[in-house]
């Protein structure tokens, strides 16, 4: 049987990605070795890394604009305290607006003064706050752009001067965005790009250099731009398949027409939502998910007959965070539409037993 896999993360891939993949851990390009046992400092392995990193500048159409890519270990979570150790001086500020921008603002806690500018926390993050002002003494604003756990994402980037941080580990490459707007962004791989294992970094170098302390070599920024990469051995299986998964979004033209398909996908996931009185979204419309769609059954005791029906369709992955409860599908890049449609079947299924 089919399965149409709605994980949150790590979430599906591109099926030709993980062939691609597969076969390079047998033998990358007919070298007589496996992708993961030939040196990181091998020319092959040299090649794959720096196309990843120019991809990823292409991608975000940051190619020539100052800007560098990275590829880490550590997972997003690193990134909160590397983040702050590198950029943060005097303080800080955030929009809270779910459990990871609550970690990010806990990390960066240890290193300086740091405000919640924005918080949407008593409404159980199911919305975005948009109306706030921003410090003008602030060293960074750090905004989560899709919130990965509640379904909520961000349609707007503030105006302002203050340099600006994301974490974009759900939303990365989903739509077309001026990410010229950020100085520093980040994002986990397995969501949206690849296998666990690496986090891209897209840093504007001129922000580097600037805070007073001495940040060990490992959470430099610097280390890993002069290295390329390379400061110590990257995970080169990750880094492989979120190359992979790059050509493939440049095959499919580019993140601007995989936006247009994430559109469809979510509009028709929620009208059904909307429709269908057996079921209730959780985040408001405004700030609705394109990545992760959250909602709820209106009588919870129609649970079993749903997760039933679900199941014998093939369908995994559709349980909520603990935090929300009810149903999350995660309709990531990688996911087709026909997954979509068997979601949405299923829900009118329900409705045509009841
Ligand atoms: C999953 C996730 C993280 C944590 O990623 P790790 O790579 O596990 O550290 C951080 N932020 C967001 C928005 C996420 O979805």
């Amino acid at each position: 049987m089919k399965i149409h896999n709605f994980s949150a993360g790590p979430s599906i891939l591109p099926t030709e990605v993980m062939h691609q993949a597969s076969e390079a851990v047998k033998e990358l390009n007919n070298s007589g070795l496996s992708l993961i046992e030939i040196s990181h400092r091998s020319k092959a392995f040299i090649e794959i890394i720096e196309e990843a990193c120019d991809l990823a500048l292409k991608l975000t159409n940051l190619k020539g604009k100052g800007y560098k890519a990275l590829f880490l270990q550590g997972g997003a979570s690193q990134q909160f305290i590397m983040s702050a150790y590198n950029l943060l001086e005097n303080k800080a500020g955030f929009v809270n607006t779910g459990t990871w921008s609550t970690k990010a603002i806990k990390e960066a806690k240890l290193l300086g003064e740091v405000i919640e500018i924005a918080s949407s926390k008593e409404t159980n993050f199911n919305y975005i706050p948009d109306s706030y002002q921003i410090p003008l003494d602030l060293n960074y604003l750090h905004l989560t752009t899709n919130n990965t756990i509640f379904g909520t994402q961000l349609k707007e980037i503030p105006n302002t001067k203050v340099p600006l941080i994301a974490d974009m580990s759900s939303d990365i490459f989903s739509r077309k965005f001026d990410y010229s707007k950020f100085d520093l962004f980040y994002a986990g791989a397995q969501k949206n790009m690849g296998p666990a294992g690496t986090t891209l970094v897209i840093i504007k170098e001129d922000i580097l250099g600037k805070v007073s302390r001495k940040i060990p070599s490992i959470l430099d920024y610097s280390s890993h731009v002069k290295s390329g990469s390379m400061f110590n051995t990257p995970p080169v299986f990750a880094v492989y398949g979120s190359l992979l998964t790059m050509r493939w979004i440049e095959e499919q033209g580019g993140v601007e027409s995989i936006g247009q398909k994430n559109i469809i996908k979510s509009e028709y996931l929620y009208n059904e939502i909307d429709r269908n009185p057996l079921f209730t979204g959780f985040a408001v419309k405004k700030d609705r998910s394109e990545m992760n769609a959250t909602f709820n059954l209106v009588n919870k005791s129609h649970s079993e007959s749903f997760d039933a029906i679900c199941e014998s369709a093939g369908i995994s992955g559709l349980k909520g965070h603990r935090s929300v409860g009810g149903y999350r599908a995660s309709i990531y890049n990688a996911l087709p539409k026909e997954s979509v449609d068997i979601l949405v079947d299923c829900m009118q299924n329900l409705e045509q037993k009841i």
